[in-house]
């Protein structure tokens, strides 16, 4: 069998032929080149208005990258024509198997692209012996079309979150879908001011702004404001993710501040090293770690305390009424603000001022699961955490949008390790 007859198999042009195999050697490297021509009776098509014209020039031979095989580089060789198209003037010609603008044919493109979600770009580029750059410009074509065939129909529920990237502690807002039958990124912007977010709802549309029912986000300012202000008729909900890192970072806190006071005053250092108990559900410690613990629970100190306070508020969420779960709400700020312990105290203060909506969560809480957030969240830190060399936000748009297109059931079953992971107190937003 001969290799034109399979290419021709999975790849075949109706108005090009293939016509020439030559294999090569470049730096070590075998390479095969595909020579193309154009059917002999086939017309050039203009690529910017599509429409058959007559040729004007041809220009000097091009290289496109095809899909590798046995080890084989493989290129397509392809001399591209001009058209003088009377409507759009002197063209280059439309190719079948490129965009005319890349070096990399659509189908070796799609190829990268699917690989560049199971490695970083600088593996799938080693991996494949083809450039960086050949693997982002596959990515964004990917992106591209996907954004460009993105369905906004039936969006009933979102999620706006805040994401910190890079070396400067830059943040650009996320906006996801948390249907319960769809969960994905819906859109990215740069910042996390209002406006970053009034640029959300521009590009979503006021018709399909007035079908929102759920919105689900953290506490910034900004985002809390302009969701009252265009999204007035759904219920928002302050998501229990946000608040449970919120009460996180203040025993984290206060463990700090408690472990060098005792070593300031000489005492036993039995608060080092043992961040982790505080932090983590009991039910997932192992069984030295929940030893560790009990031995340490017995002490008075200001971390046992805040982290009773914690243990006490996992049951906030078991509350079907919001009534309730209000009166619970009520006391155990109560309690948390006659506790004497500022961050904790600070907590307090601060579910008292957003009680209403944090008590959405149960007015909403059958119509989708709180872990999709979570999961979301953390498949999108690891993302900015990958080296992809992020420098700019535009890449780490393309590797977000890339990342998190699809539905992300799969997370949900990785829901304890995602919150781990996203209640880590240094990234707790
Ligand atoms: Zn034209």
């Amino acid at each position: 069998m001969q290799i034109k007859t399979i290419l021709n198999r999975v790849q075949k042009y109706q108005s090009f032929i293939y016509t020439d195999f030559t294999l090569k050697e470049h730096d070590n490297q075998l390479e095969m080149e595909i020579a193309i021509q154009p059917r002999g009776n086939s017309r050039p098509v203009c690529s910017q208005c599509g429409n058959k014209c007559s040729g004007y020039d041809t220009l000097p031979g091009r290289r496109f990258e095809f899909v590798p095989f046995w080890g084989i580089l493989v290129f397509f060789v392809y001399a591209m024509r001009r058209v003088n198209c009377p409507d759009c003037g002197i063209k280059v010609e439309r190719v079948p198997w490129s965009d005319g603008k890349r070096t990399v044919t659509n189908t070796y493109a799609w190829f990268l692209a699917r690989w560049a979600k199971r490695l970083s770009w600088s593996q799938t580029a080693e991996a494949f012996r083809t450039s960086w750059y050949t693997v982002y410009s596959s990515v964004e074509m990917a992106v591209q079309w996907g954004r460009a065939n993105v369905n906004l129909s039936g969006i009933t529920a979102i999620g706006v979150d805040e994401l910190c990237w890079g070396r400067w502690h830059r943040y650009v807002t996320v906006v996801y879908q948390i249907n319960r039958d769809a969960v994905r990124l819906l859109w990215i912007g740069e910042n996390r001011s209002a406006k970053t977010l009034l640029r959300f709802f521009r590009w979503f549309g006021k018709e399909r702004t007035i079908h929102l029912e759920y919105i689900c986000s953290d506490m910034w300012k900004p985002y809390l404001k302009v969701i009252a202000k265009k999204a007035w008729q759904a219920i928002h909900i302050l998501d229990r993710f946000h608040i449970v890192a919120h009460i996180n970072k203040a025993i984290d806190q206060v463990r700090a501040a408690e472990a060098k006071e005792l070593e300031h005053k000489g005492y036993v250092p039995v608060l080092k090293k043992n961040r982790w108990l505080f932090l983590k559900r009991r039910e997932n410690l192992t069984d030295k770690q929940d030893t560790s613990l009990a031995a340490l629970l017995q002490y008075n100190l200001k971390t046992v305390r805040s982290y009773l306070l914690k243990e006490d508020f996992q049951s906030f969420w078991e509350y079907n009424s919001p009534y309730w779960a209000s009166v619970f709400l009520d006391r155990w700020c109560t309690r948390a603000m006659r506790c004497r312990i500022e961050p904790m105290k600070k907590v307090a203060l601060m579910l008292r001022r957003h009680r209403e909506l944090i008590l959405n969560w149960f007015r909403a809480r059958k119509e989708f699961s709180s872990g999709v957030v979570e999961g979301l969240n953390a498949k999108a830190k690891l993302t900015t955490r990958k080296a992809y060399g992020f420098k700019s936000f535009k890449t780490l748009e393309l590797a977000l949008y890339h990342n998190l297109d699809v539905c992300v059931k799969s997370l949900l079953k990785r829901r304890y390790r995602a919150l781990i992971i996203s209640q880590t107190p240094g990234n707790a937003i």
